[in-house]
């Protein structure tokens, strides 16, 4: 499967040139290339006999081709095809740039709806394809892959049909029990069904059988990952230390019963030798920073270090500021401890805060406090995986927001203890059968139930004619003392532009508002230190109306904030959106999320509807995942896995639960060593570097 495109016949070095273009280096790739739809051209009919509303396939010669403009923004391009019974309009909306794409006396083969307008046949936006001097247009079930311009559906589908031509096998990659099992046909015969189905049946068994072998091949990965990694020993921690029950003592609430719960796994994993590899997941504001606390004062109740590593740097200063806020309960309980005698070094828990802004002289004086152990708890951002934090015994690892950090960059920060308990906390609430299949190397700990106390937010989409009664409200909330978010959407392309838009926005709220509540304007263009600044203006309430672009967006902590306004809202992503939400309604007053779009794209309104009608992060999650596709689900690419290609994480839920289990069954009969054998070559093609690197290191 690595051979040269080259031994294919027909490709030579300027066909190579142009599947190279869609990443397509070798017959592996070529093969593993699908087809984004296919076209039943079964039946292709005359332009004559072609009828309102079907779908169908026809050809004809180019007879003329118009440019209309009607309005600015809209090009219409018109090309009249004909043949001996008829003439038919074919339809392109802004995509004036082919004008000179086709051309009079051209034949072309068109795919798509037969539409009525105006008083003749036409077809919106088909499928259409230049017909060279004697081509024939292919029938049956045809395959249409994604393409780049300069490369034709003709380069690739003759590649891949002279391939299936030239060979008649493909090594198989299941074990044989398992291909029987399932009754599986030759994966010759299912990558032939993916490219050129013989009929519709035929293509699904082989989809689903492809998809499965995706899914085993992942999850047996994942499997070996764990079981590698379990094999080493890590840091058995004692039951019964001082401050973990000081700490709870201090605190001024009750932990919940998920949260409780969710401390006792940590403990007993922690308790274990065998390392911790646990995924802490809740909403936001479900209180999981808590649990951290207390995760990492374990440690340091043992003896060891522990680090905290968040995506941000206003993110990692507030894990500072909370934890440092939360300890403060420990220190009176340490003098009355001392002055009775107890226990000394209750109470001197000693933590530091590094990120990219750590001034260089504070930064050296940490690297020494981490590398002596006089540090106990550091927290930071990927400052923290530099090559020159070293460690004296860092026993627990917790990750913040794990899907902001690859899988490398976790693993790194692990190699900074020898083997250390790892705990990654995450506020994307996936489906609990989705976790498996991303995080399958993980167990996992769920914080459901909020602290108690909370009101829903009442969630209302709006458009911007609510503007002057917007700024009304927040006035209102601001006079009775109550702070107000409004985020405005930084999209990359044109970074530059929406800053204006922040910038003006918070101008003319300034001009309003400044003056009796305090206006600030956060944005990621700005420096550490001005961000900080405005982020503590916003903390102690100098401050009361924020208006920033996306940075808040993961964490941030402003129980007195009762209005979440976000501008274009159509912009973010469902999960971004609830994220958002998640800021407010952190209290126990009435907080409510304001989503402010004028876009009329169904998509939209489907979003924006789902946020209006639930609070629960499970079902924004599901939504998100229905309304996107798995593919972008959480940037599962940034997680270090590369995205499915055939298998759909929801909809083959099934697939993925019999995947693990072979899996798992598999590679107990087999033994770890004799199953890395057999699978390394596939999981390095399919999973690459990162996933390589902590398997065979
Ligand atoms: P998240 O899960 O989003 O990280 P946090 O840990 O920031 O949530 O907690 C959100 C807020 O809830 C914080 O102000 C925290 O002090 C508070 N909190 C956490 N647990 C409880 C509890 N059991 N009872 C009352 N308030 C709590
Ligand atoms: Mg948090």
């Amino acid at each position: 499967m690595d051979e040269s495109l080259l031994t294919i016949k027909g490709v030579g070095p300027g066909r190579v040139k142009q599947l190279n273009k869609l990443g397509i280096t070798d017959v592996s790739s070529l093969l593993t290339y699908f087809p984004r739809t296919y076209e039943d051209r079964s039946v292709s009919y005359l332009i004559g006999a072609l009828k309102q509303g079907a779908v169908g396939a026809t050809k004809g010669t180019v007879l003329n081709i118009q440019e209309k403009k009607p309005r600015r923004g809209l090009s219409i391009l018109e090309i009249y095809i004909g043949d001996a019974t008829g003439r038919l309009k074919v339809v392109l909306f802004n995509q004036g740039y082919k004008k000179n794409f086709y051309k009079v006396g051209q034949r072309l083969h068109v795919y798509g709806k037969v539409e009525f307008a105006y008083g003749s046949l036409q077809m919106n936006t088909p499928h259409i394809e230049i017909l060279r001097e004697g081509q024939v247009a292919e029938a049956g079930i045809v395959p249409v892959y994604p393409l780049v311009d300069g490369v034709s559906q003709f380069v690739i589908r003759h590649a891949i049909s002279n391939w299936f031509a030239a060979n008649d096998s493909l090594p198989e990659l299941l074990p044989t029990d398992i291909t029987k099992e399932h009754n599986f046909m030759t994966r010759y015969e299912a990558f032939k069904e993916m490219h050129n189905p013989l009929t519709v049946e035929r293509y699904g068994l082989a989809r689903k059988q492809l998809a499965y072998e995706e899914l085993f091949i992942m999850q047996a990965g994942l499997l070996l990952l764990r079981e590698r990694e379990q094999a080493e020993l890590g840091i058995k921690m004692q039951p019964n230390g001082d401050l973990v029950p000081a700490f709870l003592k201090a605190l001024p609430f009750a932990l919940t019963g998920d949260q409780q719960k969710a401390f006792n796994e940590i403990a007993a994993d922690m308790e274990d030798e065998r390392p911790m590899r646990r995924l802490l997941q809740g909403d936001v504001g479900s209180g999981k920073t808590v649990v951290g606390a207390l995760s990492l004062l374990k440690a340091v109740e043992n003896g060891y270090q522990g680090a905290l590593m968040a995506p941000t740097e206003i993110l990692a200063q507030q894990h500072y500021e909370g934890l440092t806020e939360l300890m403060a309960g420990l220190k009176p309980l340490a003098q009355a401890a001392t002055e009775q005698g107890q226990t000394a070094g209750l109470g001197q828990v000693k933590m530091a805060l590094l990120t990219g802004s750590t001034k260089p002289a504070e930064r050296q004086v940490i690297y020494e406090g981490l590398a002596d152990g006089t540090i106990d708890i550091v927290i930071g951002t990927h400052a923290l995986i530099q090559d020159s934090v070293t460690f004296k015994k860092l026993a627990l690892v917790i990750i913040d927001e794990q899907h902001r950090f690859g899988v490398e960059q976790r693993a790194t920060l692990q190699r900074k203890g020898h083997h250390p308990h790892m705990l990654v906390m995450t506020a994307t609430p996936i489906p609990r059968t989705m976790t498996l299949s991303i995080y399958g190397d993980l167990e996992v700990s769920l914080i459901k139930e909020m602290p108690p106390g909370r009101k829903p937010v009442l969630t209302y989409a709006v458009d911007s004619t609510y503007k002057e009664r917007l700024h009304r409200f927040f006035e209102k909330e601001m006079t009775a003392g109550h702070q107000v978010y409004v985020v405005c959407p930084l999209v990359e392309e044109s970074e530059k532009l929406d800053l204006v838009a922040a910038e003006q926005l918070y101008e003319e709220l300034a001009e309003k508002y400044h003056n009796k509540f305090g206006v600030g304007l956060v944005h990621g263009r700005m420096s550490a230190a001005d961000k900080e600044a405005i982020m503590d203006a916003y903390y102690k309430g100098t401050i009361k109306l924020l208006v920033s672009t996306t940075v808040i967006e993961v964490g941030v902590n402003v129980p007195n904030a009762t209005i979440m306004c976000v501008e274009g809202a159509e912009r973010f992503g469902l999960s971004q959106l609830h994220q958002l939400r998640g800021r407010v309604g952190r209290g126990s007053t009435q907080s409510y999320c304001i989503l402010v779009s004028d876009s009329h794209s169904e998509d939209s309104k489907q979003r924006l509807a789902v946020m209006t009608s639930t609070q629960d992060g499970f079902v924004v999650a599901e939504q998100d995942l229905l309304l996107r596709g798995s593919g972008q689900l959480f940037g599962l690419a940034q997680s270090g896995l590369p995205d499915l290609r055939i298998a759909n994480i929801l909809k083959d839920i099934d697939l993925l639960i019999a995947a693990r289990q072979d899996a798992k069954d598999w590679l107990a009969k087999l033994g770890f060593d004799e199953a890395v054998k057999l699978m390394k070559p596939e999981l390095l093609r399919r999973f690459g570097e990162s996933f390589q690197r902590i398997l065979y290191s």
